[in-house]
């Protein structure tokens, strides 16, 4: 028993805090990255986790040792400024992540070491090597990823799980059944991180890990899940007995697959929208003919993005009856190609990490000045949610969810709801 207490080290994962998006609802969802990467820790590892976002971090508590995991380019100014305050107190610090990954070099500069790639397989080396005083400055395998089947269940107990409600709704829980991504798509990093080939879980591996978690909502993480449509199929196919309700980035929108979705509890999908294409339009009433909700994400600033472009672009998603939408700024990620391009060109103005949350204009658009850029994304949200704010728009669609989940008896009531049975009155 002594023996194992020596040995064991007391790791704090931490997740740096950002600052939301200016026109963002103000909620929380538990993250991906550090619940996946604590399922690779060797078990002598004694693992806390703190959400920046929700909870404060006590320095004078004492650590053997830091981890910081990093998702968005936006988190890396304070992720470095937490590890200068725990490095000055003689504390070893690592990172990972993607923005880690994204921003390696300088993130060396504040580091004992850096992580870059996939975890499974990899941590008793990196926990050896720091009970041996030997860490390594950079743990660099990108391009050695593990095999897809040696991804375990995330450890969502180490998730304060109590934290993330929004007014009482449980927040969804991420979960993902594949990584890596086929396409390559201009403004976005994936083939750099995950590469080009789609790697798919052993899907009854993916389907017990969706059946361990104790919520009836969940956020299917994967890039895209329209990669293989006989893939896609039986993942849907094994996740109908699950009841589950679930949101993802896009899925096929062939009618038999969106069946399938749809009895699997398909709730609503993200779907990135460019133009005013009649295929797009009818892409996105395929999905709410099979009762699947959208949710647009929509970038503002492309090349061919004029004023009138735009303006256009924000009449036809009232048009087609998008039940939300979400508006940013072309921001140009490193290693995307819009980085690659728009670096080349010269016309990136600012290399301040700070300004890519994805709302500020960091770049010369080509067709109009950064400022106009802005303004047209203000008109954007602003004309979006004209008549019907986002609240209710959220509202609808969680409405839409709950009566499917009392239809086949998987509604949890609200805290509040609870509280008012078990008071018998109204509550709030
Ligand atoms: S935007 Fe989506 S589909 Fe395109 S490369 Fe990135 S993850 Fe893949």
């Amino acid at each position: 028993m002594k023996e194992v207490k020596e040995l064991s080290v007391k790791f704090r994962l931490i997740y740096p805090k950002w600052p939301k998006l200016e026109r963002q609802t103000e909620f929380h969802l538990p993250p991906h990255g550090p619940v996946v990467f604590a399922a690779t820790l060797p078990d002598h590892v004694k693992v806390e986790f703190i959400d920046e976002n929700l909870e404060n971090i006590d320095f004078d508590d004492p650590v053997d040792f830091v981890g910081i995991s990093m998702m968005l380019t936006i988190q890396t100014g304070r992720g470095w400024d937490i590890a200068d305050i725990y490095r000055k107190r003689g504390v070893k610090v690592i990172f990972g992540g993607i923005a880690t990954m994204l921003h390696a070099e300088e993130t060396m500069n504040h580091a004992d070491s850096v992580f870059l790639g996939e975890a499974e397989g990899r941590m008793d080396k990196v926990f050896s090597d720091f009970k041996s005083d030997q860490l390594r400055k950079i743990y660099n395998y990108m391009d050695n990823r593990p095999p897809i089947e040696s991804v375990g269940t995330a450890r969502r107990e180490i998730l304060n799980r109590g934290l993330y409600n929004y007014k009482g709704v449980q927040m969804v829980d991420l979960v993902h059944a594949s990584r890596g991504c086929r396409f390559h798509c201009y403004p976005c990093a994936v083939a750099y991180l995950g590469g080009r080939e789609f790697r798919p879980r052993p899907i009854d591996r993916a389907i017990e890990e969706m059946e361990s978690i104790d919520n009836n909502r969940l956020f299917m993480v994967d890039n895209s899940l329209a990669q293989d449509t006989a893939w896609e199929m039986d993942l849907f196919r094994q996740m109908i007995p699950l009841k589950k309700k679930w949101c993802s980035h896009p899925i096929e929108d062939k009618p038999e697959v969106l069946d399938l979705a749809a009895r699997a509890g398909a709730w609503y999908v993200y779907q990135a929208i460019f133009d005013t294409s009649d295929y797009i339009k009818e892409r996105i009433k395929r999905y709410h003919d099979h009762g699947i909700g959208v949710e647009g994400t929509i970038l503002l600033g492309l090349d061919n993005h004029t004023d009138d472009y735009i303006k256009r672009l924000i009449d036809f998603l009232l048009e087609i009856e998008l039940d939300l939408a979400e508006f940013t700024v072309l921001t140009p990620f490193p290693h995307t190609k819009a980085f690659h391009e728009l670096h080349k060109q010269k016309r990136i103005f600012s290399y301040n990490w700070n300004d890519y949350s994805a709302d500020k204009v960091v770049y010369y658009p080509k067709q109009m000045s950064p400022e106009r850029l802005h303004e047209l994304f203000q008109h954007a949200w602003n004309t979006f949610y004209e008549d019907e704010s986002q609240t209710i728009k959220m509202f609808k669609l969680l409405q839409r969810v709950s009566i499917r989940e009392r239809a086949d008896n998987t509604y949890r009531p609200r805290r509040r709801e609870l509280a008012s049975r078990a008071f018998g009155r109204k509550v709030g």
